[in-house]
């Protein structure tokens, strides 16, 4: 296949032509179940009515104006993103690393307004995925994203995941915050458990450090709760937002407090593009499907019943899957077979998968799936198992 792309993605070779709720259909009329929803961005499935409504609305209007000019849209996207959280302010951005980045500055900043620019660093933990920026990179700290692009942003310090004890043992006159994933995505779907994130809330009350959350993937109610903090009952200083914010749309979003907040004054960030009318109006469409009345609710049940599912065909294929972890409708498998070769199989047999880091597979369906979606993409797995069981007999069958 040769391509003007640059070659950064192993892209499969598979062309999409309609979506339609939890289901992709390829350009060759094969159907797939998409359990990957555009890795965790397809909150309300492919052609959600409402959001295929409010786009063509709003394209009749000004797609862009700056943000040199009042943008409502956005105004009235952050009015309902700080009634549904901890937050008080909003800073759009396009994307999850961008919305990172503003984190990042946000928490600097803040020590920098308290007269201490030397708080600048950030604790983070291993396993972490922050994005793809210079900054973000350095965040996540995987050599394999750093090595070879100049020398790594300064100020992130990494502890081993969820260890209360080296981050205490982190913490000097120069730290600013914590930063985490309340469930890591790209890591492997591993969730820091709650007596660890509350614990976590009393040290940076301790110790002045700002508590900086990424639910780029976990946020907007992948979880079963509008953010995934919210299992742990801790409140946090600022939150980045993004994938699911947008539903497709590329929109990202940094939450803070007033506090946190406080040295972002006139002129100190920018995005031309952040809290464009047209993704912040199909961003307010996700929100009226997501904050409505058991909607949220309805994603936990779901989680529950798919986690039930998943440990039954854990249990079943004990050989293949060696655990099943995660949150709401965000979990992995972590198989004994390469993770590659599980998702291989199981797009065999049209069931659409993300892979992660811990030799995990990621299952990521659309939150507007019901228990049917739940049966098949279940029964998909059984016979993915099946396949990598009995290789020889039944790779390449389809
Ligand atoms: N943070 C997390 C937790 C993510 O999962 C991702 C994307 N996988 C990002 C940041 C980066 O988002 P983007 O690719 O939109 O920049």
């Amino acid at each position: 296949m040769t391509s003007a792309l640059y070659p950064t993605y192993a892209r499969a070779d598979i062309a999409f032509s309609r979506g339609d709720g939890a289901w992709l259909i390829a350009e060759n009329g094969d159907r797939y179940l998409d359990f990957a929803s555009g890795v965790a961005v397809l909150s309300l499935g492919h052609a959600h009515p409402h959001l295929v409504e409010t786009l063509a609305e709003a394209a009749q209007k000004p797609w862009h104006v700056s943000n040199l000019y009042r943008i409502p849209q956005a105004e009235r996207l952050a009015e309902r993103l700080v009634a549904a959280t901890f937050a008080d302010v909003v800073f759009f951005t396009n994307s999850g690393a961008e919305a990172v980045e503003a984190a990042i500055k946000t928490a600097r900043k803040y020590h920098a307004a308290n007269g201490q620019p030397e708080r600048f660093r950030l604790i983070t933990f291993e396993g972490a995925f922050h994005g793809r920026t210079l900054a973000t990179i350095a965040a996540g700290g995987n050599p394999k994203y750093i090595e070879g692009f100049g020398p790594p942003v300064e100020g992130f310090d990494q502890v081993p995941f969820a260890d209360l004890a080296a981050v205490e043992a982190a913490v000097t006159d120069e730290t600013a915050g914590v930063l985490l994933e309340p469930v890591q995505g790209e890591g492997g779907l591993r969730v820091f458990p709650p007596e660890f994130l509350r614990q976590l809330r009393r040290l940076c009350d301790e110790r002045g450090l700002l508590l900086v959350l990424d639910e780029v993937q976990c946020g907007v109610g992948r979880t079963g709760r509008f953010l995934a903090i919210e299992h742990a009952g801790v409140a946090p200083d600022i939150v980045a937002l993004a994938k699911g914010l947008g539903g497709g749309f590329p929109i990202g979003a940094c939450l803070a407090t007033q506090e946190a907040a406080k040295g972002m004054t006139l002129g100190t960030h920018g995005s031309t593009f952040g809290g464009n009318p047209l993704a912040a109006s199909v961003g307010g469409a996700v929100l009226d499907v997501v904050l409505s009345e058991g909607f949220l609710p309805r994603v936990a049940s779901l989680g529950g019943l798919l986690r039930q599912r998943l440990a039954e065909l854990q249990d079943r294929h004990g050989a293949i899957i060696e655990t099943v972890r995660g949150e709401g409708l965000m979990f992995g498998l972590k198989t004994r077979v390469p993770n590659g070769d599980f998702a291989a199989a199981a797009r065999a047999e049209g069931l659409l998968t993300v892979l992660a880091g811990d030799n995990v597979v990621r299952l990521l369906p659309p939150l507007i799936i019901d228990e049917t979606h739940i049966a098949e993409a279940v029964a998909r797995l059984e016979r993915a198992c099946a396949r990598l069981a009995a290789p020889a007999k039944q790779m390449g069958a389809a």
